[in-house]
C-alpha cells in the first residue's frame, strides 16, 4: 500500500477501538488507528456501496468546497489542515491503480476577475502553495471549451485528486482488513454516550470513534441533517464524446449566482458525472431525470456550460446516483466528548472523502491522547 504518512507507521500503541461506521470516514479512520499500533473493530450497519461515500463526487476541494460554506473560522482552519494532508495522501495512492485515485486537472471558473473578489483572492493565494501545477489564466475559459455566452471572465486550475469511489472504497476495505481490522455488520441503536460501558465490554475496547454520517442523529442527538445531491453519468468511453480527463466546476458562493453550481468530473476510466444539486433536508432517494425537474435543470445547465456534452451518452446502467451530505451546522465534529472515551467524527457535509485522510489521522492522535491518560 501506499505510504500513509510519517509517524502514523507502525508506531506501537497499545489498546482495542470501536469504530462505527464503514464510509470513508470510518474505513480511514479504522486504517489510522491501525497504523498507530491499535487492534481495531469496526461496526456498521451499511458497508460499500450502500453508504454516502460511494454516492460522493468525490473531488479533492480546498474549503469551502462548490456546495459548500462554513460557519466560522475556526472549522475553516481545522478543515484546511485535514484537506491539505489528504491531499499529498491521495497524490501518493494515484500512484497504484488499483485504489481508484487519479490526479487530474481541474478548473474553476468565474463570472468576474479573482482580484474582485476579496474572499477568493485569499483561496486562490492559499491554494497556490498547497497544489501541484496551479494556474491562474482566464484563456483556460476559451481554450477548455466553455461557452462563451455565458461570460465568464476569470479561470485557475490546479491538478487534484479524483476519486472513483467504488473503486476506492473496494480497496479500503479490503486494506483494512489486511491491516487487521475485524469487521461486523450490525446497528447501534440509541444514545451512544449511556451505552459506552455496554459497547465497550460487548466489544472488548477501551474506545469509540464514531465515525456515522447522518446517523450520528440518533447516536448524539446532535442535529445533522441532509443536503441531498445527485450526480448523473455520462459514457466517458471516447466514443459519442471526447474522452474528458479534466474536471470543470463553477462554485455556488462567489460566482455562481443563482445559476447553481456546476460539477464536471470524470470519473475513472469511463464514466464522466455531471452535477449539481444541494437540497436541504430533502429525504427522498428515488429522484431522476425522468421524474425530477432541478435533476433535467442540472443537466441542462452543464450542457449550456460545456457545450461539447451535447452528444453524450447517459450511461444506461445508472443514469443517476442520488445521495444524502451529513450537514452539521457547526461543521464536522471531531472531538472526543468530555467525560467519556468517545472520539466523534462525523457531519462532513459536501467534503468527507476530501477530509478523510486528515481527519483520521487527527482521530487517531485523540485516541492516543485519551488512551495515554489512561483514566
Ligand atoms: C452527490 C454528492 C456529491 C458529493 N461530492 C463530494 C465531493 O466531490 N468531494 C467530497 O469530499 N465529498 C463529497 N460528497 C460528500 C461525501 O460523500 C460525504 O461527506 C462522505 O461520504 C461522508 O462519509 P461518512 O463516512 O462520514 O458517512 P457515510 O458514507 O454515510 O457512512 C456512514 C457509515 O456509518 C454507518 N452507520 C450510521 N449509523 C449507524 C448505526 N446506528 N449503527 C451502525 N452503523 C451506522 C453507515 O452504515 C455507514 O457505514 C458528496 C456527497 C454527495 C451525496
Amino acid at each position: 500500500m501506499a505510504s500513509l504518512s510519517g509517524d502514523e507507521s507502525g508506531s506501537g500503541a497499545e489498546g482495542n477501538v470501536l469504530v462505527i461506521g464503514a464510509g470513508v470516514s470510518g474505513l480511514t479512520s479504522a486504517l489510522c488507528l491501525r497504523q498507530k499500533g491499535f487492534e481495531v473493530t469496526v461496526v456498521a450497519d451499511q458497508f460499500a456501496p450502500r453508504v454516502t461515500s460511494v454516492v460522493a463526487g468525490a473531488l479533492w476541494e480546498w474549503p469551502p468546497a462548490v456546495c459548500g460554506h462554513h460557519h466560522d473560522q475556526v472549522s475553516l482552519d481545522r478543515s484546511k489542515i485535514w484537506c491539505h494532508q489528504s491531499y499529498e495522501i491521495f497524490a501518493d495512492l494515484a500512484r497504484d491503480p488499483l485504489t481508484g485515485v487519479f490526479l487530474r486537472p481541474v478548473t474553476f471558473y468565474v463570472q468576474h476577475p479573482i482580484c474582485a473578489d476579496e474572499r477568493l483572492q485569499r483561496k486562490v493565494d492559499e491554494l497556490r502553495s498547497k497544489v501541484r501545477e496551479f494556474k491562474h489564466d482566464s484563456s483556460l475559459i476559451r481554450d477548455n471549451g466553455v461557452n462563451p455566452r455565458l461570460g465568464f471572465q476569470d479561470a485557475y486550475s490546479y491538478l487534484a485528486p479524483m476519486i472513483d469511489t467504488d473503486a476506492y472504497m473496494h480497496w479500503l476495505l479490503g486494506e483494512a482488513q489486511k491491516a487487521g481490522c475485524q469487521i461486523i455488520e450490525s446497528q447501534v441503536t440509541g444514545n451512544l454516550r449511556q451505552q459506552e460501558s455496554s459497547l465497550a465490554n460487548r466489544y472488548g475496547v477501551e474506545a469509540i470513534v464514531n465515525c456515522t454520517g447522518l446517523g450520528a442523529s440518533e447516536l448524539t442527538g446532535d442535529l445533522v441533517s441532509p443536503l441531498r445531491g445527485a450526480l448523473i453519468r455520462l459514457r466517458n468511453d471516447g466514443k459519442t464524446l471526447p474522452r474528458m480527463t479534466q474536471a470543470h466546476c463553477v462554485s455556488q458562493d462567489g460566482s455562481g449566482e443563482d445559476r447553481g453550481f456546476i460539477f464536471i468530473v470524470p470519473r475513472g476510466e469511463d464514466i464522466l458525472l455531471l452535477g449539481g444539486l444541494a437540497e436541504p433536508d430533502e429525504r427522498d432517494l428515488e429522484i431522476g431525470l425522468h421524474n425530477y425537474e432541478p435533476i433535467r435543470e442540472m443537466y441542462q445547465r452543464c450542457l449550456e456550460f460545456l457545450p461539447i456534452l451535447s452528444g453524450a451518452t447517459i450511461d444506461a446502467a445508472e443514469p443517476v446516483r442520488v445521495g444524502l451530505r451529513p450537514v452539521r451546522l457547526q461543521n464536522v465534529r471531531l472531538e472526543r466528548e468530555l467525560g467519556t472515551r468517545i472520539v466523534h467524527n462525523y457531519g462532513h457535509g459536501g467534503s468527507g472523502v476530501t477530509f478523510s485522510w486528515g481527519c483520521s489521522f487527527e482521530v487517531a492522535e485523540r485516541v492516543a491522547d485519551l488512551l495515554a491518560e489512561g483514566e
